[in-house]
């Protein structure tokens, strides 16, 4: 190598034997620009180090004038050094003072050196320094030059991470401590939750970075990369994303970044320049972190963050770590921070330690929302790259009320949130001594207050939440989180269970409601444009009785003795409820004739969420026992507003008089027909809307369980009448702004909403 007295892996040994001598880090530093200089055949080499966010300050140089050390200082950004530190990435300049970003520092006198080589000191994706040398000639550093100045630098973070300002004296920090931040993604509900970061794939911290035998640690990669190659088939072929929660495409950058030749050939060179198999994966994984920083496409800078995930995964398949942070020892407040995962990984975790979930990825109606939501966990999805900044133990604020969370939050942040905390619990404590009175109106009116469900972790909720019974059991959830389709005896035992917890309480059973967004692993299905008006629901069920008629007799026969309660999602035309009671009524044929008891009786409903039905009601009404309006799908199917897209969540309002009077108009059909009609869409637990749900009829509702108590609260200080004499009386008026007119009337009759 031109220039180079020794190899790098003389160097990385010498560097080594110099850190280990004993003296504080700046004799240590002071050494190692001397052992770096030399070995480069530099006349300087000088080492800044960051100083908070925002500076970098030299911190020992040889050549440079010794007393500018500790004095010259550089913005992030400003002069050749601040650049490198910006951009996190190399600089090598034959003349560096024609360099337009050249700051020229008259106390350090480097005027006279011409050529320039400058590396960033990095570490866990933080820039922690600068590593330059310097020649009186133009001359161009080789390639390996830069190389071996990279590996070098790669073992000087690991002197800066660990020396510590107060210990060495030598005015080296880490950097100040990490800022506090707010940041914004989207809310995925169950209240507000303080506690301390958990990474659910734990980071490896590299601590041994120079090989003792290149080729040992050459094998040990090789054998790494097999091993994760595998992992990327196995996951793809056994269609095992619903449980890591991954998209495919994910998985699919996944499998290709761990087959790219170029990325094990930069982690094989690395070891080459004397690295042991992590420290290589590691000082790879840096270069692309910079590229991630400088990356504007955003297409471009999501495969980076895969890549970046994958190495985390092979430093972890090299240290042998592989579990999530599920088995391990958490802290009683533990926060889990995951770029994505699936819901079954979530059950994993001991519920009673989990305050928060926080997502970078994971949308309102992601199955590992849907699954947090029920365990009751403050969950905020959308936090894109937080864990670029996040490390295990930092303080956290997960607001899934606002969307929010604050990392490290400062202490008059803290002291607000702990407030809310406490007055929520307050609230729940009062909403819970009201769990046994009537949910009657103040003018007389019996309302029905039935819970959501869907997994067993729901159930304990019927009797903490005072609910009537479960007017919508999901059982599509327990398919989803599933790896593979239950069998009928499973689905059997899950179903009787949720009778037995019921205790006598009405349960409706929801047949399965898969296809679109909600997808089974195992089930083949094939692409669609727009999976929501697709082959999805009853549509599903009634093509394929193979997986129709399994789950009626699972039904059928957990309900044996008892009252079984059946609705049929997503009824577009009364044939399909025709269809499916025909399927209904086989099966129980069937059973008779192998010798089962049957139910002692059998109601069966439909949804009102495909809005062509409301024009074929009454033939529905009375072919049925029972309807519910699902409102989140009737109103994005009214509006052609997809549900799940936050752009669109507040465009419209479901308060609005064209909504209402479709609501009321539903509620006098059902009752001309008889027909007990519930709404168990997300709407029912919000206490303004459902107060005008009553005022327009409707006497039965079914919601998430922790909405029940502000739901009741609202109900028993309401007067239908008057909301209806007040407000609702004419829906055919003008258009008026009905939200706030029932916010004024709630206000003004001190009805808590
Ligand atoms: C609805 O559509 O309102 C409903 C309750 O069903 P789901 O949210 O499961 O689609
Ligand atoms: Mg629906």
């Amino acid at each position: 190598m031109r220039g180079a007295l020794v190899g790098p892996r003389v160097l990385l040994r010498r560097l080594r034997e110099a850190m280990a001598e004993p003296g504080d880090a700046q004799k240590r530093l002071d050494r190692i620009v001397i052992l770096i200089a030399a070995n480069m055949v530099a006349e300087v080499c000088s080492i800044y180090v960051m100083r908070g966010d925002v500076d970098l300050e030299l911190a020992a140089t040889e050549g440079l004038n010794p007393e500018a050390v500790h004095l010259t200082r550089l913005k992030v950004g400003e002069g050749l050094v601040g650049q490198i530190a910006a951009k996190a990435e190399s600089l090598s300049l034959i003349d560096a003072q024609s360099h337009p970003a050249y700051a020229y520092r008259p106390e350090t006198g480097e005027e006279i050196y011409h050529s320039f080589l400058g590396v960033p000191i990095l570490r866990g994706g933080h820039t922690l320094g600068v590593l330059v040398v310097q020649n009186r000639a133009r001359r161009d550093y080789s390639e390996e030059e830069v190389e071996a100045l990279q590996t070098t630098a790669m073992v000087l973070a690991e002197l800066i991470a660990a020396s510590d300002v107060t210990a060495s004296g030598s005015g080296l920090e880490r950097g100040a401590r990490r800022p506090n931040r707010q940041l914004h993604g989207i809310a995925l509900g169950g209240g507000v939750g303080l506690g301390h970061a958990v990474l659910h794939e734990p980071r490896v911290i590299v601590s041994n970075l120079i090989a003792e035998d290149v080729s040992v640690e050459l094998s040990r990669l090789n054998e790494a990369i097999g091993n994760l190659r595998a992992w990327t088939d196995q996951v793809l072929l056994r269609g095992d994303v619903a449980r890591t929660g991954e998209h495919r495409d994910v998985l699919e950058a996944y499998r290709m970044f761990a087959y790219d030749r170029g990325w094990a050939n930069r982690m094989r060179e690395a070891i080459g320049t004397g690295l042991t198999a992590e420290a290589a994966v590691e000082r790879v994984q840096n270069d692309n972190r910079a590229r991630m920083i400088r990356q504007t496409d955003p297409y471009m800078r999501e495969r980076l963050h895969d890549l970046d995930d994958l190495s985390n995964r092979l430093l972890r398949v090299l240290a042998g770590h592989m579990a999530t942070a599920a088995g391990a020892d958490l802290p009683d407040d533990a926060i889990v921070i995951a770029r994505n995962m699936g819901p079954a990984e979530l059950l994993d975790y001991d519920a009673a330690k989990l305050r928060g979930l926080v997502l970078e990825e994971g949308g309102p109606s992601s199955h590992v929302a849907i699954v947090a939501r029920a365990i009751g966990i403050a969950t905020v999805g959308q936090i894109s790259e937080i864990l670029d900044d996040v490390e295990t133990g930092d303080a956290i604020i997960v607001d899934g009320d606002a969307g929010e969370i604050h990392l490290r939050p400062a202490p008059d942040v803290s002291d607000a949130y702990v407030d809310k905390v406490r007055f929520h619990a307050e609230q729940q404590a009062r909403y819970r001594s009201e769990r046994d009175l009537p949910a009657t109106t103040l003018d007389g009116q019996d309302v029905t207050l039935l819970m959501n469900a869907g997994l067993l972790v729901d159930l304990p909720h019927l009797d903490e939440a005072g609910a009537a019974g479960i007017g919508l059991y999901r059982t599509e959830l327990q398919f989803m989180v599933a790896a593979q389709f239950p069998r009928i005896e499973e689905q059997r035992q899950l179903y009787a269970s949720v009778i037995k917890a019921a205790n006598g309480k009405p349960v409706v059973f929801r047949s399965l409601d898969v296809g679109g967004d909600k997808v089974l692993p195992y089930l083949r299905h094939s692409h669609e444009e727009n999976p929501a008006l697709g082959w999805r629901a009853i549509r599903m069920a009634l093509d394929r009785p193979g997986l129709f008629r399994p789950q009626i007799r699972a039904l059928l026969r957990a309900a044996a003795g008892l009252e079984l309660r059946v609705m049929f999602p997503m009824i577009t035309a009364v044939e399909e409820f025709d269809a499916a009671k025909a399927l209904v009524e086989k099966e129980l044929a069937f059973l008779a004739t192998h010798g089962h008891k049957p139910p002692a009786g059998i109601k069966l409903g439909a949804m009102i969420e495909v809005p062509a039905i409301l024009w074929d009601l009454e033939a529905l009404l009375e072919r049925v026992d029972f309807v519910s309006i699902g409102s989140n799908d009737l109103l994005q199917f009214l509006w052609a507003s997809d549900r799940g897209n936050a752009r669109m969540a507040e465009r419209y309002d479901p308060l609005s008089p064209p909504i209402l009077r479709m609501f009321r108009d539903i509620a006098v059909r059902a009752g001309a027909a008889g027909t007990p009609l519930t709404l168990c869409g997300e709407m029912a637990g919000r206490p303004t809307d459902a107060m005008v749900l009553l005022g327009l009829g409707i006497r039965s509702i079914s919601m998430a369980p922790p909405s029940i108590g502000p739901v009741k609260a609202m109900l028993r200080k309401l007067d239908i009448g008057k909301l209806q004499d007040e407000v609702l009386g004419d829906l055919n008026n003008e258009p008026v702004n009905m939200r706030q007119a029932v916010e004024k009337f709630a206000a003004g009759h001190n009805i808590p909403i």
